[in-house]
């Protein structure tokens, strides 16, 4: 059995913040689904896992860093529905392993380690042939389900908005697959307003366009690009005293690596009168909570 997506629920921020600027914010709580498949993972794998048990697929095999969310998600849902499941991982082996891998291979997922030279390499067409000669015939997923089926899956998630009259929908964005899922569900009024988590990402247009197959630009995107901390999971005193106060205030646990960062943005922007007088701001709580785990002890309140 997959993760019960109907734990699912919308949350309304109070903040005299929001009074002043008249705008509304909400968080969809994607992070109550499951500990590990949390958040945007299981939307984006949701139509590779579907294909993988119609053409009855044993084995999954997919790519990821040491701390990718993406990894421990496949392992959870492969372990779920009995597929096998393999992960190309960036980096040689290492001394300690991260919780993120610890947690993938508990759930039966086999490790691949290759160097980052290697990794850099891993569309490859030589290596792909080489994996599969070590691996027989498996069903490969790109890196972060960067692929049209993975925004289609992302695009599943609006699903879950009963009364959708947002102006906005912001997400934090790594291979830009579930912003593109929300473009392709949003109606035309709707922004999607994009979190790069990333330093430099300047290629998100043309991501989009390939994961959306479309041949124009969406005029509803807006990307707030200077609020990547440093760059991917860096972080700063000022972001982990930001996670902190979202707890006092608002009950509402945050990973440092994603949706600090767009709540962050998202919440500056407001400050800054990005956003119109009547507003109505949703943000996607895309999960990632397990993430935390590597901060040191006692960082945080939750
Ligand atoms: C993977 C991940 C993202 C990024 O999603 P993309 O579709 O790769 O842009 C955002 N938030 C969390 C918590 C994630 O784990």
């Amino acid at each position: 059995m997959l993760p019960d997506i109907s734990k699912a629920n919308i949350e309304v921020l109070h903040d005299e913040l929001f009074i002043q600027k008249q705008v509304t914010l909400s968080v969809l709580r994607l992070d109550k689904i499951h500990p590990a498949v949390s958040g945007n993972k299981l939307f984006k794998l949701h139509y590779f896992l579907e294909e993988a048990l119609a053409s009855k697929q044993d084995t999954i095999l997919t790519f990821g860093g040491a701390y990718s969310n993406h990894l421990a998600a496949t392992a959870c849902a492969c372990k779920a529905l009995n597929l096998k499941s393999i992960a190309v991982v960036r980096g040689e082996t290492p001394v300690t392993i991260s919780h993120t891998l610890q947690e993938s291979m508990d759930n039966g997922m086999h490790l691949k380690f290759i160097s980052r030279q290697q990794f850099s390499k891993k569309d490859d067409i030589d290596f792909i042939d080489d994996l599969k000669k070590e691996f027989g015939n498996c069903m490969m997923i790109p890196e972060g389900g960067y692929a049209p089926a993975g925004a289609k899956g992302a695009a599943l998630i609006m699903d879950l908005i009963k009364y959708n009259s947002y102006s906005h929908i912001c997400t934090a964005s790594g291979t830009a697959t579930t912003t593109a899922g929300l473009l392709l569900a949003v109606k035309p009024v709707q922004m999607v307003v994009s979190l790069p988590v990333l330093k430099g990402m300047t290629d998100n247009k043309t991501r989009i366009k390939e994961l959306t197959e479309s041949s124009t630009d969406f005029k509803n995107l807006l990307i707030l690009d200077e609020y990547h901390f440093g760059g991917y999971a860096k972080k700063t005193a000022e972001l982990i005293d930001f996670m902190n106060d979202c707890w006092v205030k608002y009950r509402l646990p945050l990973d440092f690596v994603y949706t600090a960062k767009m709540l962050y943005g998202v919440i500056d922007s407001i400050q800054k009168d990005r956003f119109a007088k009547g507003s109505k701001i949703l943000c996607v709580h895309t999960g990632g909570l397990q993430g935390n785990k590597s901060l040191p002890l006692n960082s945080l309140l939750f």
